[in-house]
Formats: C-alpha cells, sequence, structure tokens
C-alpha cells in the first residue's frame, strides 16, 4: 500500500539522515564525554552510578541537601530573599563539576538536552505545583556571548521548555554589566560584583508585564547571589513569584 510504504520511507529517510549525522557529530556521554554507543542517548551505563543527586532532605529555600529535619540550611537561616524557593538536581561533585564546566565552556550544547530530561523528570510535580508563566535563563552579557557564542543558562531552558511546554523568555532579563567571574569572590563581594549588573530590557516590558510568576535558570547554584540579584529585579518588575531550577548545587554550608 502506498501510504504505509511512504510512511516507512520517510521514517528510513530520518533515521538514515539520524545515522550519518552520528558519525560526523556523534553524541557524547554527558559525564565523561567518550563517543556513546549507538543505543545510548545520553550517557554511558558506567556513568550512571556515578551521579549524585540532592535528595530528598533539602533546604526549603535554597534546595540545597541538610541535615535531618532541618527546614532551612544554615546560609539561608534568617536571610531575606527576593525568591520563594529553587532546587537542584545533582550534587556538585567533581565528576559534575568536569561535564559542566565542558558544558559552558567547551561547547558541548548538547548535554543541555540529558540536564534537562533528568531535571523535569525529577521535577515535574514541583515545576507543576508552581505552574510557572515562562522559564527566564541567566543572562551572561552580550561580550561573553560573543566570544562563547551561546549561554548556557539559555540552552538549558530551551531544553526545558521543550520537556515541560512552559515559554522561555531570552530577551526580557539582561545582563548590562560584564561582572567578573563570581568564581573566585566572597558572597560579599558577589552581591556587590553583581549589584545592578541586571534589568529588564524596556521594549519587552510592556509586552510581559502580565508575567506573575517565573522559573529562573541557571546551571549551578554556588552562594545563591545570581539568582538573588535576578530575582529582585523580576520583582521590582512586578512579578509576584519567582523561583529558581539549576543543574547542580554544593552543600549548605
Ligand atoms: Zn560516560
Ligand atoms: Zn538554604
Amino acid at each position: 500500500m502506498p501510504e504505509v510504504a511512504g510512511d516507512d520511507e520517510g521514517g528510513s529517510v530520518l533515521s538514515i539522515i539520524g545515522k550519518i549525522l552520528d558519525i560526523f557529530y556523534p553524541r557524547r556521554c554527558a559525564i565523561c564525554d567518550k563517543v556513546l554507543p549507538v543505543n545510548e542517548k545520553y550517557l554511558c551505563q558506567g556513568c550512571e552510578k556515578l551521579l549524585k543527586y540532592t535528595g530528598e532532605e533539602y533546604c526549603l529555600r535554597c534546595g540545597r541537601p541538610v541535615d535531618d529535619r532541618q527546614e532551612y540550611c544554615p546560609s539561608c537561616q534568617g536571610k531575606e530573599v527576593s525568591f520563594c524557593s529553587g532546587r537542584s538536581l545533582f550534587l556538585y561533585d567533581t565528576v559534575l563539576k568536569e561535564s559542566i564546566i565542558r558544558f559552558k565552556y567547551h561547547g558541548r550544547q548538547e548535554y543541555a538536552a540529558f540536564y534537562a530530561k533528568e531535571m523535569y523528570q525529577a521535577f515535574k510535580k514541583w515545576i507543576r505545583q508552581i505552574c510557572p508563566d515562562a522559564l527566564i535563563p541567566v543572562p551572561i552579557h552580550k561580550a561573553r556571548y560573543r566570544k562563547r557564542g551561546y549561554n548556557q543558562a539559555e540552552v538549558l531552558a530551551r531544553e526545558l521548555g521543550k520537556c515541560s511546554d512552559i515559554p522561555v523568555l531570552t530577551e526580557y532579563l539582561v545582563r548590562g554589566k560584564n561582572t567578573l567571574p563570581q568564581k573566585e569572590l566572597s558572597e560579599r563581594e558577589r552581591l556587590q560584583n553583581l549589584n545592578g549588573a541586571f534589568y529588564v530590557r524596556k521594549m519587552t516590558q510592556e509586552l510581559y508585564k502580565n508575567l506573575n510568576c517565573v522559573i529562573i535558570i541557571d546551571d549551578i547554584y554556588t552562594t545563591g547571589s545570581t539568582v538573588e540579584a535576578c530575582a529582585r529585579v523580576l520583582r521590582e518588575e512586578g512579578i509576584r513569584k519567582v523561583y529558581f531550577l539549576c543543574i547542580s548545587t554544593g552543600r549548605g554550608l
């Protein structure tokens, strides 16, 4: 029957294209970066066991793992923040560190599909309860964007948007100041460094004036100063509820 034959043909053409792409751009394991066997899409089997998760005991504010029955991690206790709460999926250990460095600085944008799939699977219920209007990736400065060619948080947010069917706003929040890399600074210096770094693009203000609830997307949650700086700007814009989702975080300090 011609229709069936046509369908088969379409399918096989796609799978041939897929196979050709696999030869020129082989899929790599998001953890060890080795080329994957054809039947694996994201990780090699050995690497699955290396992943460590933040787990079920987490700070109700920042999502970092806490000791039994503590509601908040020590660094969130008694602290006022602009966001409601947030979650991160993996513990930031050497395994995740290497993966995220390649994702962020060495062009491995493809890892985003793996991170997003895992994050969505783990936090689907949480996301549905929040019911956000949009996902907002933490922006990078345009000079850094030009140099790197992409913003890892934006790539991740797009993948999360595909999984969850939630719109992703990439032109709304902007990083106006090319800040120093945060990792070399203390928490106090981080906040100063980020002071005035983000703003909402004027021409998008009217278009998105009805935003009520959003999730900020980033790769790593460290001291929380980046998320806080973004959340503060979004709250000033009138967004009532701001949450965040990150790939990875360390233990509560
Ligand atoms: Zn691997
Ligand atoms: Zn906390």
